[in-house]
């Protein structure tokens, strides 16, 4: 049994789709949840309310990661309104598909700066505070287009590597301050966006995945809070995906 009583985790665009997931089971296994939006405020307050009433703790942080001074706000906000900051999840992310002949130099930027220097901003400031109370777990939700590609998404697996690079970094550098440091690597995730592709495409995708199935953001929730866990305090440094197989 998954026990978070007493932690204080943030998660990085935790009012949808993987996020508000990330959110539910932290909360749910006791932590008290920091739901970081930048543009969702009214979805971010009603996942307050849905968490209050589980009788849980969450409070919402309106912070663009990509911005180094407002990502650093956001951590210093938790750590004055909650006295720590013990979990973080670099869950924000953005794409901006096109092929590389089409695609601009912003919609290259835009991608990176959200989704790797996000991570690198949030990570940096909370390793200050996880270092010196010699506990912390970073949890940053890469992709597996950032293990094997994908055409169309240049901006986007490049920004996915990265992180997987970051992880490793960060898991060494951290390691003696008992800051352990994973990312996952979700393959295809039901969500709103995914429901509305066409069947063809679906049926394609389906045909790759060894378990016939594309995955629920509750998956992706559930080895974040395993990682989050005790039940994880020996992993460090590495990538977990969580797709049904498609990549082994
Ligand atoms: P989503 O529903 O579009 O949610 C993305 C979240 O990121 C939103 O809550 C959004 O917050 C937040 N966000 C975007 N830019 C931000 C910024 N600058 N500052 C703060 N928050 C920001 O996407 P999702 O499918 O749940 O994806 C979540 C993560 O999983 C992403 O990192 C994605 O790359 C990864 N992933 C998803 C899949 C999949 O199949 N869905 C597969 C592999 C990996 P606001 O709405 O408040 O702006």
């Amino acid at each position: 049994m998954i026990n978070l009583e007493g932690k204080v985790a943030l998660v990085t665009g935790g009012a949808n789709g993987i996020g508000k997931a990330i959110s539910k089971k932290l909360a749910e296994a006791g932590a008290t949840v920091v739901i970081n939006y930048n543009s969702s405020e009214s979805k971010a307050n009603a996942l307050v309310n849905e968490i209050s009433l589980l009788g849980k703790t969450a409070i919402a942080i309106k912070a663009n990661v990509s911005n180094f001074v407002e990502a650093t706000t956001l951590i210093d906000e938790v750590v004055s309104k909650l006295g720590k900051i013990d979990i973080l999840v670099n869950n924000a992310g953005i794409t901006s598909d096109n092929f590389i002949l089409r695609m601009s130099e912003e919609e290259f930027d835009k991608v990176i700066a959200t989704n790797l220097k996000g991570t690198w901003n949030c990570s940096k400031q909370a390793a200050k505070y996880m270092s010196k109370q010699r506990f912390g777990k970073i949890i940053n939700i890469s992709s597996i287009v950032g293990l094997v590609g994908n055409a169309g998404q240049s901006n986007y697996a490049a920004s996915k590597a990265g992180i997987i690079g970051l992880t490793k970094a960060l898991a060494k550098e951290l390691a003696k301050r008992n800051v352990l440091v994973n990312a996952i690597a979700p393959g295809f995730i039901e969500t709103e966006m995914t429901k509305v592709l066409p069947e063809a495409i679906i049926n394609q995708y389906l045909e790759s995945i060894p378990l016939s199935k594309f995955g629920s953001v509750e998956d992706v929730a559930n080895m974040v809070c395993f990682l989050a866990s005790s039940l994880a305090d020996y992993i460090t440094g590495q990538v977990i995906n969580v797709d049904g197989g498609m990549v082994m």
